[in-house]
């Protein structure tokens, strides 16, 4: 994703403005989440980091996370088996597409569903301020390994 670097910075400034300090764990954190290829678990960046930093426990990487998520920097895709993603390059709301074999996450092109939001707008008179959609299937590489599906 060609924007990492700017959504790193703003994260950067957020966490700054509100009296956080910056520390290299900090920063690391911050940088797998500014990228979010993956839609990380707090599992699955503890794992990328624990080599480069073998003092830094899962706890600080869980706090790190909770304050992306609470300054609104991280958006939370909760799931019923607890194992929840993050996305902190787009921090608001849009649809995922999540593969029910490997729990890949990935975003969908968002333009169509801007358009459906406006239109849910002036056809019901809601004014939406948030949404959930997932969409959960096979994707291309479960479906050439035959896989069944174990999120169902
Ligand atoms: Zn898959
Ligand atoms: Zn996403």
């Amino acid at each position: 994703m060609d924007n990492t670097v700017d959504r790193l910075k703003q994260m950067v400034a957020r966490l700054k403005e509100l009296g956080h300090r910056m520390t290299p764990q900090r920063l690391a954190i911050l940088e797998i989440l500014a990228e979010s290829k993956e839609h990380p678990s707090a599992e699955m960046v503890y794992e990328q980091l624990k080599e480069r930093f073998p003092t830094m426990s899962p706890a600080t990487v869980y706090k790190n996370i909770s304050l992306l998520k609470e300054t609104g920097e991280a958006l939370e895709l909760g799931f019923a088996d607890g194992s929840n993603r993050y996305d902190g390059n787009k921090p608001y709301p849009h649809p995922h597409l999540i593969c029910l074999a490997c729990g890949s996450i990935i975003d969908p092109d968002l333009t169509s569903f801007q358009e459906l939001t406006r239109h849910l707008t002036e056809t019901t008179g809601y004014e939406i301020s948030t949404y959930r959609i997932d969409f959960f299937g096979l994707c291309p590489t479960c479906q050439i390994n035959g896989s069944k599906g174990r999120r169902a």
